[in-house]
């Protein structure tokens, strides 16, 4: 612990972070925590974001943040059958296979990433780190506490849940619920809510002043259709659908990191006021000027709207990951699925016509789902671990041991 009786300035505490830009929530969630600290606790907390595919694994997982996108729209049912096959307990044959390969082919560039950056405390916000870093830390006489940050909504993957780590934050009810399931400990759990940028709450204007800054029409209704960071989904297809229509509305289109599809969206001959945009830093003013989101089922982008009390039209889902995200919006009633460009449109278009109370509710549900407060309670807890002397690291239990068989080195049972 920090000796706070002596007058000697103490050194800033370093916390480690380990994300991949696979997708854009790993990194949103990782830097609106370090925004936290650092207006929290100023030049006491020194933090680091690394990205450990891009910076510290081998080809070809070095590419994941490029080839995710591609993978996720054109191998979805490789990807699909790789989650559910992982996403257990008892890992089959196949799967204990898997894990070893790839943590062969980890195993130097992490004791490597542990060496340039010493830390007082470790934190992942990305599942596939968690069980790996612990692997290569093991060897280490003594490590920093280790801290997990779930940033999947609900369908949480059994990768996040490592046991020997210290501490996991977890977003909801339903992803407390999957860590007992992995047979995490309850008080080694705490629901927070996932972590959404300080700056987002303070950057939420009234209706009328964001609508004004951004230049929109301040009396038509406005639809905001956004595909997470890397503008993935049939975005391109929807909005030509909702354009045939001629509806009484205005679009805001958000294309992300895919240039290609802003082109393809800036050559639409359109029937309604249309703003199309690339990758925007200004999200909160684009939800506080919208009246429904149009989105696929990014944790990001739903904790978002549902700060900013926004009714979602679920459009698509990465299979896997965000399934779960798709029901916890429905039954709370903040919105609807609908599958495919046509539905969308007809349900862009059905609450448009309805009576003005039914999206007011929408709107409400969505803002009771909110937790503004999960960056700070985040903020403090990695204080409190950061705080804390190294850990020990526990004997090696024999080779053959029932001990040995009961916990193996990957802190699941890679076997039934
Ligand atoms: N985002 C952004 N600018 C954009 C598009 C998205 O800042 O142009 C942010 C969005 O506000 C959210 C994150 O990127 O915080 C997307 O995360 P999400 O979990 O929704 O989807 P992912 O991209 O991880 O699949």
């Amino acid at each position: 612990m920090t000796d706070t009786t002596s007058s000697e300035p103490q050194p800033p505490r370093r916390i480690l972070f380990l994300f991949s830009d696979t997708g854009g929530g790993h990194r949103a969630a990782a830097e609106a925590v370090i925004a936290a600290l650092e207006q929290k606790y100023g030049d006491a907390v020194h933090c680091e974001l690394i990205d450990v595919f891009r910076s510290y694994s081998p080809a070809p997982f070095k590419y994941a943040p490029e080839l995710y996108p591609i993978w996720i729209k054109r191998g979805k049912l490789m990807w699909t059958l790789g989650y559910h096959m992982s996403d257990r307990r008892g890992q089959p044959r196949m799967m204990t296979f898997l894990v070893r390969s790839i943590w062969r082919k980890f195993k130097q560039g992490l004791d490597r990433l542990f060496q340039e950056h010493p830390s007082d405390l470790i934190v992942s916000v990305h599942p596939l780190f968690n069980t790996l870093a612990m692997v290569s830390l093991r060897k280490l006489p003594q490590r920093p506490p280790f801290v997990t940050i779930v940033t999947d909504l609900v369908s949480t993957h059994a990768f996040w849940f490592n046991r020997h780590v210290e501490r996991i934050l977890v977003p909801t009810e339903p992803a407390y619920e999957r860590g007992l399931k992995f047979g995490i400990m309850p008080e080694k759990m705490r629901i927070t809510g996932l972590p959404v940028h300080p700056r987002f709450a303070s950057s939420l204007l009234s209706k009328p002043d964001a609508r004004a800054k951004l230049g929109w029409d301040d009396k038509l209704i406005t639809i905001l259709l956004v595909g997470g960071g890397e503008g993935m989904g049939p975005l391109y297809h929807i909005a030509r659908r909702i354009n045939a229509l001629k509806l009484p509305c205005q679009l805001a289109i958000v294309a992300g990191r895919n240039e290609q599809l802003r082109d393809n969206l800036n050559h639409v001959a359109w029937n309604q006021p249309t703003h199309v945009y690339g990758f925007v830093t200004n999200m909160p003013e684009l939800m506080a000027g919208a009246d429904i989101l149009v989105t696929k089922a990014g944790p990001g982008t739903i904790s978002e709207a549902c700060m900013a009390g926004l009714p979602m039209i679920i459009s698509d889902h990465i299979p896997g990951q965000e399934y779960g995200n798709v029901s916890y919006i429905r039954e709370h009633n903040a919105g609807v699925y609908a599958r495919g460009p046509e539905r969308v449109a007809q349900v862009v278009q059905k609450w448009l016509t309805e009576a003005p109370e039914q999206l007011r509710a929408r709107a409400e549900n969505a803002r009771k789902l909110a937790r503004p407060n999960a960056v700070w309670e985040i903020a403090e807890e990695l204080w409190h671990y950061a705080n804390q002397a190294p850990v020990p690291q526990p004997a090696k239990p024999k080779r053959g041991s029932a001990a040995r068989r009961r916990f193996p080195r990957f802190g699941f049972r890679l076997r039934k």
